[in-house]
């Protein structure tokens, strides 16, 4: 039977290992961020691998024959050491990221880099009321601003440094647009800061930004690694994989 790792941490991967079962041997591994994370079927490794280097001995300790990076888009540093450690032990490797959020008609977006140029981007200020869903681990970025109030919401309480004026909503979603107006609504939100997430859990809030006529700064996702396949969905990659294992 193959052994697949499925880089993990979203819902795609969630669904990919459950899909794989029981046909395949699915090692699911997440970084450990989320101190209750909803975990995946299948066997479950938590934790860094020390570098390309450590998964790359890893990937040969456990004899694996494909890699599946499901991570989340914003994952660079994760999703580098899976392109480098899989050249270097001879695994097949393709990731699986969702498309990119689209704007529809009505929707004032400022595309920005980085977190960093978001919170360039607030001053002078878009409005002095910010809904920020970027995650807790970026919200240092946003610390010198002492002159706006924000809306902080993520999975897991945030660690200083953060902004001086906030209020934080721990929630992890899916959610509704008539939720997420509602929630604008009740804190007098003026601009909503994202990044480009993509899917449909976390999409509400943009038809809701679009409802209420508020402007987004949405962030790019950073580039996938040259030559490394990428493909949209669960489905895309579960046809992809006999292949990619017939290659090995
Ligand atoms: P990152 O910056 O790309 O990764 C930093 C380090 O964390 C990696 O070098 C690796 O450590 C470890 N790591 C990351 N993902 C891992 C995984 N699935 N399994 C084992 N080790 C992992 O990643 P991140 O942005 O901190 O994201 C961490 C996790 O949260 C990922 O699973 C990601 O899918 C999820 N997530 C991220 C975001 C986001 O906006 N970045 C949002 C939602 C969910 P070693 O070098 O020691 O192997």
């Amino acid at each position: 039977m193959a052994t697949v790792l499925v880089l993990g941490g979203t819902g795609e991967a969630r669904r990919l290992a459950s899909v794989l079962l029981p046909a395949h041997r699915v090692i699911s591994s997440l970084a450990g961020r989320v101190a209750d994370p909803a975990l995946p079927a299948g066997e479950v490794r938590v934790g860094g691998f020390g570098g390309a280097e450590g998964l790359a001995g890893y990937l040969r300790a456990e004899r694996v024959d494909a890699v599946v990076d499901a991570t989340h888009p914003f994952a660079a540093r994760m999703s580098d050491n899976a392109a480098r450690a899989c050249a270097e032990a001879g695994v097949p490797l393709v990731v699986l990221r969702r498309p990119g959020f689209e704007p529809k008609p009505g929707d004032d977006w400022r595309r920005v880099p980085s977190l960093e140029a978001a919170a360039a981007e607030l001053l002078p200020a878009l409005a002095e009321r910010v809904f920020l869903t970027t995650g807790r681990q970026g919200l240092s970025r946003f610390a010198h601003l002492g002159s706006l109030w924000f809306l902080v919401r993520c999975v897991d309480p945030p660690v200083p440094p953060v902004p001086p004026r906030l209020e934080v909503v721990l929630d992890r979603g899916p959610f509704t647009v008539e939720g997420e107006i509602g929630l604008m609504r009740r804190h007098g939100i003026g601009v909503l800061v994202t990044k480009d997430s993509g899917g449909a859990m976390t999409a509400a809030k943009l038809e809701a930004a679009r409802a209420l006529g508020i402007p987004v700064v949405i962030v790019d996702r950073p580039p996938v690694t040259p030559g490394v396949p990428v493909l949209p969905s669960v489905e895309e990659v579960t046809a992809r994989l006999p292949a990619l294992l017939a290659a090995h």
